[in-house]
């Protein structure tokens, strides 16, 4: 897996992050720009957060585990790869994972979905949870928790602590934007698990808005601000 140096984002010199995948792709980098415009309206943001998520569903299920199966062309057997073992779980943190759902579904149609409701405590910014519902049967799935923005890290921790209890196969975090006091915090606590992302922005401010950021990615997809 290449890590976030190898592919020359915007990591400090001399600075390397394990486990962290930038994905540069030239459509990922226009899309996030646009999504970035303060005049960009909620109906083009929901759109572009759409699109963009197809593309990160691209590169996080790429090196998937898969197994031959035999099958019969209409000219001759072979043999195919599908992915192994039970459907993908897309975890969304509410409410703005929503955002990246519904473009990964249009990829991974079959995946099982699951919700984790956390809220950011205004004063602590620590995360407070009140919904969780993720599908049985976790230990033979391979799970991928979505939340656009990876800012304090605080509710993308809990999220994961609360998944990696039910021991699923594997875990990986997908995000569009993030900083590098969040992906430092997420991975003081969960080392093991991969942050895909689109970017490493500068830093956070002290209320916990990523700069520059986005702005707050929840109203904007929903136009509730
Ligand atoms: N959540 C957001 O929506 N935006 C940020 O910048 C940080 C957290």
């Amino acid at each position: 897996m290449e890590t976030e140096t190898e592919r020359g984002s915007a990591v400090k010199p001399g600075e390397s992050r394990r486990n962290v995948v930038v994905i540069h792709h030239a459509l990922v980098q226009h899309k996030l720009g646009l999504m970035r415009r303060k005049d960009t309206s909620t109906s083009q943001f929901r759109t572009l957060l759409a699109e963009i998520s197809m593309l990160l569903a691209y590169e996080v299920t790429r090196d998937l585990p898969t197994h031959e199966v035999a099958v019969e062309t209409p000219l001759a057997p072979t043999t195919i790869r599908l992915l192994d073992g039970k459907k993908i779980v897309l975890v969304s943190i509410l409410r703005a994972g929503n955002g990246l759902l519904d473009g990964m579904l249009r990829i991974l149609p079959s995946a099982r979905v699951g919700h984790v409701g956390l809220y950011r405590d205004p004063k602590t910014l620590e995360a407070v949870e009140y919904y969780f519902k993720l599908p049985h049967e976790m230990d033979e799935r391979d799970v991928v928790v979505l939340d656009p923005m990876l800012a304090t890290g605080n509710s993308a921790i809990a999220a994961v602590s609360r998944v990696k209890a039910l021991q699923p196969r594997s875990i990986r975090f997908v995000c569009l934007l993030t900083c590098p006091e969040g992906l430092d915090s997420f991975h003081r606590v969960h080392p093991d698990v991969p942050v895909y992302t689109a970017a490493v922005d500068s830093h956070l401010n002290e209320h916990g808005y990523i700069i520059p950021g986005l702005g707050d990615a929840g109203d904007r997809l929903f136009g509730t601000k």
